[in-house]
């Protein structure tokens, strides 16, 4: 099995990715000699070479439909949807793409301090996800039940696993469940916070620096198009080795009858039906914003679960190696081991080494993109 040609599409670092990704460029050429390469550098006080690569795959006559795939948002879920992107553009561009008709833009770690450093957030502790909002206006609005979690989510003191407090974990968080139940916990603390910085979901009090030149790049590329399909990818939530479709709930119920037809037998996860969440500030609300109002816009996050988080065990494990992530690198780690555990223990959520784990989501997107993409080149 560790000799499956699926398993060369993913890099452990941020750097391998990066190169990786640019070094298909030859390649893609070839096929369409129309590519173009760029990329967009996030200023940082800490790392002068942080930059989010794109590739630009302009049809050959006239774009009727555009894809776009977008990986990273939380930086260190970005391996595998690197990974996707890459099998992508060696072996399903060149054999599902229409070039003549359809464009594709590929942008690689959206977030790439997080990748770089294994966060799921940005420099400034940012849920990237949770800061696309429509109007600055949106980071004054309060979340009135993040405060009731907060002291659960957000301990202040130094990460020690073994001290009495941490061996609490699960009493605690069973408490907090029988207290709140598992829906208002969840719409809680994932619906995004705007008020307390170094919190778990922090949205941020500004728009992080990418907002704007992604913006631009996403219009640029695809404001004629008819039709746009948004492919976002994710890991961490929900069943182990299963892909999860996680639309945002269209303003316009066509849209909402596109994305059905498209994602025609699949089980999609609208945010509307009773169980889910709603967030705020999540890159779809922007993308709705920026493309003109008569573009048919399909987005769709492709979430590769992990944790088995959809299980009140799996989701207490899987918040616990979110807050212990967050806790040892505001307030630190009792000792050096303590720091090495943990951050093997939340790379494992979102980047498992598991090669089984990790074919599958090659395997499974690879049918998923047979079956979409035919529907979404209909001409
Ligand atoms: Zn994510």
């Amino acid at each position: 099995m560790q000799d499956h040609p699926h398993l060369r599409y993913f890099h452990e670092t941020y750097q391998a990715s990066r190169s990786g990704f640019r070094n298909l460029l030859p390649k893609l050429q070839e096929i369409n000699p129309r590519t173009k390469i760029g990329f967009i550098t996030i200023p940082s006080s800490l790392d002068t070479d942080l930059t989010i690569d794109y590739f630009q795959l302009p049809s050959l006559k006239k774009t009727k439909s555009t894809l776009i795939i977008t990986s990273g948002m939380h930086g260190v879920e970005c391996a595998a949807g690197a990974a996707v992107q890459r099998n992508f553009l060696s072996e399903i561009y060149s054999s599902q793409i229409n070039l003549d008709y359809t464009s594709v833009l590929v942008i690689h770690s959206i977030n790439p301090f997080g990748f770089k450093y294994n966060r799921r957030v940005t420099e400034n502790n940012v849920d990237l996800n949770r800061n696309f909002l429509k109007n600055r206006k949106g980071f004054q609005r309060f979340n009135e039940g993040y405060p009731k979690v907060f002291e659960f989510l957000n301990p202040k003191v130094s990460l020690h696993s073994k001290s009495f407090s941490s061996r609490l974990f699960l009493m605690k968080a069973l408490w907090t469940i029988i207290k709140m139940g598992i829906p208002a916990i969840k719409q809680a603390s994932l619906q995004g916070q705007y008020h307390y910085p170094e919190g778990i979901y922090f949205g941020g009090t500004n728009y992080e620096p990418l907002r704007k030149p992604l913006g631009k790049l996403i219009r640029n590329f695809a404001k004629k198009s008819p039709r746009v399909l948004l492919v976002d990818i994710h890991t961490g939530y929900g069943e182990r080795g299963k892909l999860h479709f996680f639309p945002s709930d269209p303003k316009k119920p066509r849209f909402k009858k596109y994305t059905e037809e498209i994602f025609e037998g699949y089980k999609i996860d609208w945010a509307s039906d009773e169980e889910f969440f709603t967030v705020t500030g999540d890159l779809c609300t922007y993308v709705y914003k920026i493309l003109p109002k008569k573009c048919e816009i399909i987005p769709m996050v492709f979430e590769y679960g992990t944790l088995n988080s959809q299980s009140t065990l799996g989701a207490i494990e899987s918040m616990k190696r979110l807050i212990r992530e967050n806790q040892g690198y505001h307030y630190g780690y009792k000792n050096h081991e303590e720091r090495l555990i943990m951050t093997a223990k939340f790379l494992e959520m979102f980047h498992p080494s598991d090669p089984e784990w990790r074919i599958k989501v090659i395997e499974d997107t690879i049918n998923v993109w047979k079956k979409i993409l035919p529907r979404l080149q209909k001409y």
